[in-house]
């Protein structure tokens, strides 16, 4: 299949156009903790990672990027949420820098997005970086969810969209888009929208929070199976909820799965999606509980009962994307340093101690299917 998008550079490393799909992953160990960052990137470029993201939120997890930097030849990513303006500091130890569309308004308030993103872009000209336009499901911008209010596919197209055509009267061409969801179905549709809106622009293809094993690869799976045969996927990331020492695990994956797809080995769930549905973010430096890996596998654990009853629960990591991220569950759960908020819907039903959590969970759990019964 011929590829129409154009062909980027990260470093050394082509993407899109007729470049191999690369494989990327991001580590979930904390930027400062040095030494367990250099391992863990160590240990996913065994398993053959193309390109590694880290998380920065601060000058000190920059200190530790410079001396990371220093210390590897793995090509990085940063990976820059509302913590933007961080750009300029971090960009002469990275070769990509991800910035989300839906976080550029939390800072500066009165600063135009428009004159945000040039400053941006001409900060990756400065220091030769690529870019990524990464659209989340659970950090949509704000106008964009108001202008296309009950079309969150639209919102999330668009949006991708507007900052593809800014970042090309700036001048520059160096950058790919990601539209992520949770659910397959919509990032096969938000996905195959965006490539008819921009065939030319490279895409890094990935299922938000697709969480644990084996459910997080099988909707990996079924949004890739569809997108990559089109033509549709030029870099991918395989999200998976996974104890810090088997982080490389989503690597293998990536190559298993795209390995899978070259060779027409499609797998075939046809009740998948039906039931409960845990989903569960990967994880990364932002984590400020290592309990939360657990409490994500005691939830899937404890909720089994309940696995017939067509329901989302959202287990996340961290008080930056949890928050947000959780707000279209029918119940989530975000992890603080020290307490864990539960939340039905967009609405917070309070803040309990790790080891508490799980009976209220269940006692809203049970409610949720009482109530449908009704
Ligand atoms: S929800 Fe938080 S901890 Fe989880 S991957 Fe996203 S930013 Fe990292």
């Amino acid at each position: 299949m011929n590829k129409l998008t154009r062909k980027i550079k990260v470093r050394d490393l082509e993407i899109g156009g007729d470049a191999p799909v690369s494989v990327q992953s991001m580590c979930a160990t904390h930027t400062q903790d040095i030494a367990a960052t250099l391992e863990q990137i160590a240990s996913l470029e065994k398993k053959g990672a193309d390109l590694i993201r880290i998380a920065v939120d601060n000058k000190s997890d920059v200190e530790a990027l410079k001396e990371i930097r220093r210390q590897t030849k793995a090509r990085l990513v940063v990976d820059l949420q509302e913590n933007f303006p961080l750009a300029e500091i971090v960009a002469p130890f990275v070769d990509k820098i991800r910035y989300n569309p839906g976080h550029l308004h939390h800072l500066e308030k009165d600063t135009p997005i428009e004159k945000k993103v040039a400053w941006l872009v001409n900060i990756a000209k400065t220091h030769g970086n690529a870019l990524r336009i990464g659209v989340n499901c659970g950090s949509v911008a704000p106008d964009f969810l108001k202008k296309y209010e009950g079309n969150h596919v639209r919102a999330i197209v668009e949006s991708a969209a507007w900052h593809c055509e800014l970042l090309d009267k700036l001048h520059f061409s160096n950058y790919v888009v990601s539209l992520k969801d949770s659910d397959p179905k919509k990032v096969v549709t938000c996905n195959k929208e965006f490539s008819k809106r921009r065939p030319d622009v490279p895409i890094h293809l990935g299922v938000t929070e697709a969480g644990l094993l084996p459910d997080g690869v099988i909707k990996t799976r079924i949004a890739f199976e569809q997108l990559i045969p089109l033509g549709i996927g030029d870099t991918i990331r395989v999200s998976l909820t996974l104890p810090n020492a088997e982080k490389s695990e989503e690597i293998t994956w990536g190559r298993q799965i795209l390995k899978d797809i070259a060779e027409k080995r499609f797998v075939s769930v046809p009740d998948f999606g039906k039931g409960l549905n845990i989903i569960s973010c990967p994880s990364c430096s932002r984590v400020e509980n290592g309990d939360f890996v657990k409490l994500a596998m005691e939830v899937k654990a404890m909720t089994s009962y309940a696995k017939a009853h067509q329901f989302t629960i959202a287990v996340m990591g961290c008080r930056v994307n949890g928050p947000g991220e959780t707000d279209d569950a029918d119940l989530g759960v975000w992890c603080g340093p020290t307490t864990v908020t539960l939340k039905k819907k967009a609405e917070s039903i309070g803040s309990f101690r790790y080891h508490e959590v799980l009976p209220v969970l269940k006692q809203e759990l049970d409610f949720l299917i009482a109530s449908k019964k009704v």
